[in-house]
């Protein structure tokens, strides 16, 4: 047995409400809360030998100390050793802390190295005056994933208790029998990982490298993964779910209504999705398109079947805005089923919501849309067939993980229907989604010319101006995306207030919009109907409307500070044009001096307007070292495996965990257990 986590010297009530902030439970948690990344702290660098982007500790003679508190909050300290000068920055300070440095005293600071235009910079270093502190001769010092309350040395010695006391014994090194990785044992190469000695190689220990300690863990997660999804899928085997095979009012009066043909891989997938609906196992299909393939419409159709065959539908998509917009655009294609369709999100007043759930439970309500608000503990559905998470990857574990247990409390398991527009290889999606189906819509609907995309530095944002106002006049609707809602004291970029102002020097204020998260629900909705309608033609945001949103003749993207979005997602906000059969333009607005990296990267954009290309371009520049966006957004719960850089073991370990769940199921549920705990349940969802 174990020991509970409070039995380890140092962890009391409040510090283990921390670590389960962290995910971390239990002991075997903390020997598996493993780096990210490594410091080499092993000596102090001349300041002649420093260059941007490295991390060092340095050591210094304090020449001056500066604060001044506008433009904005900082404090500039000055130091020198005999070979050059260096600046550590700090935007938050207290008085005292600015006291205490005093001219001429030594310093020390750990810290990467950027570049300004006074010289080599610290920004907010970890410093002491102490060098002691900072310098650690005998090892590569981790970097973990921390928390309020819980500081990198805290958890580093914690780890280092967790590792003594864990018993070994039952660590399932019956992996050694399927393959010489796993040869190396548990303890040593949790150990190696934790704490390296410093003759290690940083560079075989880092995500991607061959250290033989990292393989052993790596494979072991991969194998643990594979266990996780063929688990699900044998569940999901045993749960039976209600066929439905009619087609009746519902589907005729959608394609009564329907103002356009489906295109062949509508067709396709639709009929994919009828093949799974007729059966009474639970479907489990994940339909992935580009931006604009309209999924909407195959899912629609998918829930049409579901209730014209007796069951109930629900549709939850990520945020409020994209929700309301699916039901007002649901309710106009089957207006004479409106009373049966209904809307639930976090703000639906309660009266309007108890009346709703009472329908839901009576079978009135024939089709749910809402957010994550249509799975909380209390609304109740009579039979529901279907459910469809539009834009998947935007929910978090939580939401997801409350999705499943709701689907646990019925005891017919419901159809499922996953839609998503993040581009994933087909190879790759077969691992990742090994417990679904997966559908392809690889064709957009016809008459869209290509969005025209174009890069404009800020300097010449003058051009711009011009090129909006005579836009506005021929009928142009335009969105304009800033990073930021209201101006920050530390980030020098575009926000929503004052790109409004600004605008209002050239445009009259009845034109113009804004949308933010700030805002009031209430607000939101009618800021998106003015800009839908057409009352306005200018919708100035944050990223609020990145997925989703759907106004057919909005024509214009103007995105600010282009360089600090991803490409994903820059793709996704451009998808926000496009729609109908005007030609329409993507403008990516950009800080002056871009480095030609960054550039090189944006102008991917320009040369590509399909997703798919656009992540593998994205692939290429950011090396395997990043995968597609898929994993940060937690559709995959693996910590330590990169499904792209390490894809190579992804059929060798496949093979060890069909063994393992045939032979030695005990081993592999362990195994699940470990490096999966909480999260097996959300890839459920
Ligand atoms: P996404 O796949 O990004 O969710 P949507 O479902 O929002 O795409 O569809 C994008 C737009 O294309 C919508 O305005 C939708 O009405 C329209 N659309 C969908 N299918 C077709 C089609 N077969 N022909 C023409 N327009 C279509
Ligand atoms: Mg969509």
């Amino acid at each position: 047995m174990n020991k509970q986590l409070t039995e380890l010297p140092g962890i009391g009530p409040a510090t283990l409400q921390n670590l389960n902030a962290l995910g971390v439970t239990s002991l075997e948690d903390l020997c598996f809360h493993l780096p990210y990344a490594y410091q080499d702290r092993s000596s102090i660098t001349n300041l002649a030998d420093i260059a941007e982007g490295e991390e060092r500790v340095v050591s210094g003679q304090i020449v001056s100390v500066q604060t001044m508190y506008k433009p904005k909050k900082m404090m500039v300290v000055k130091i020198k050793d005999e070979s050059g000068f260096l600046n550590l920055r700090f935007f938050y300070f207290h008085p005292a802390q600015a006291r205490s440095f005093i001219k001429d005293k030594t310093v020390s600071a750990f810290g990467k190295v950027t570049v300004s235009k006074y010289g080599y910079e610290l920004i907010h270093p970890e410093y002491s005056f102490d060098a002691n502190d900072l310098v650690e001769r005998d090892f590569l010092v981790p970097t973990y994933r921390v928390t309020k309350g819980i500081s990198q040395k805290k958890l580093r010695a914690f780890i280092k208790t967790a590792i003594d006391n864990y018993d070994f014994s039952e660590s399932g090194n019956e992996l050694t029998k399927f393959d010489k990785d796993f040869a190396l044992d548990l303890k040593t190469a949790l150990m190696t990982i934790h704490l390296p000695s410093i003759r290690e190689s940083l560079e075989e220990l880092l995500p991607g490298g061959l250290h033989p300690a990292r393989i052993r863990l790596m494979k072991e997660e991969m194998v643990a993964f594979q266990c996780g999804m063929l688990a699900i899928k044998e569940k999901k085997h045993k749960q039976s779910a209600y066929k439905c095979s009619n087609d009746a009012l519902w589907t005729t009066s959608i394609f009564n209504n329907l103002p356009f043909k489906l295109t062949n891989a509508q067709i396709r997938v639709l009929h994919e999705i009828h093949q799974d609906l007729e059966k009474d196992l639970p479907m489990m299909r994940l339909v992935q398109g580009d931006v604009g393939s309209g999924k909407t419409m195959i899912a629609l159709l998918g829930c049409c079947r579901a209730i014209d065959s007796g069951s109930q539908a629900v549709v939850m998509a990520p945020t409020t805005i994209l929700a309301e917009q699916h039901h007002l655009s649901i309710t106009q294609l089957l207006h004479n089923n409106a009373e049966e369709i209904a809307l639930l999100t976090g703000s639906t007043p309660s009266q309007e919501r108890k009346k709703i759930l009472k329908k839901l439970t009576e079978g009135e309500i024939k089709l749910l849309i809402g957010t994550h608000a249509v799975f909380q503990s209390d609304v109740v559905f009579k039979r529901l067939g279907l459910v469809v998470i539009d834009e998947q990857h935007r929910f978090g574990v939580n939401q997801r993980l409350s999705l499943v247990q709701k689907q646990n409390q019925i005891n017919k398991a419901p159809h499922q229907l996953t839609l998503t527009a993040t581009p994933i290889p087909r190879t790759l999606a077969m691992s990742i989604y090994a417990h679904m189906d997966v559908s392809v819509v690889d064709e957009l609907p016809p008459g869209r010319s290509p969005i025209i995309t174009t890069l404009l530095a800020k300097q010449n944002i003058d051009q711009l101006l011009k090129r909006v106002t005579s836009a506005v006049n021929a009928d142009s609707k335009i969105y304009w995306v800033c990073p930021l809602i209201e101006e920050s004291e530390t980030l020098d970029l575009t926000n929503v207030e004052e790109r409004e102002k600004e605008l209002l020097n050239h445009l009259p204020q009845s034109m113009i919009t804004k949308l933010h998260g700030k805002m009031k629900p209430a607000q939101k909705i009618a800021a998106m109907e003015s800009f839908k309608s057409g009352k306005t033609k200018i919708l100035i945001s944050t990223t609020v409307i990145e997925v989703g949103v759907d106004v057919k003749d909005a024509d214009i993207m103007i995105i600010e500070n282009a360089e600090r979005f991803g490409l994903a997602q820059l793709h996704q906000l451009r998808g926000r044009v496009g729609r109908g059969n005007k030609q329409s333009y993507c403008i990516l607005l950009h800080k002056d001096n871009l480095k030609e990296e960054s550039k090189h990267r944006l102008e991917v954009l320009k040369n590509f307007t399909d997703g798919f290309r656009v992540a593998e371009e994205d692939l290429k520049i950011r090396g395997p070292g990043e995968i597609l966006g898929a994993q940060q957004t937690g559709i995959v719960p693996l910590k330590y495996t990169n499904l792209i850089r390490d894809s190579r073991f992804l059929e060798s370990t496949k093979k060890i965990a069909e063994s393992l769940i045939q032979q030695k199921p005990q081993v592999a549920e362990n195994l699940i257990k470990r490096w999966l705990a909480g999260s097996i349940g959300y890839a459920e969802a």
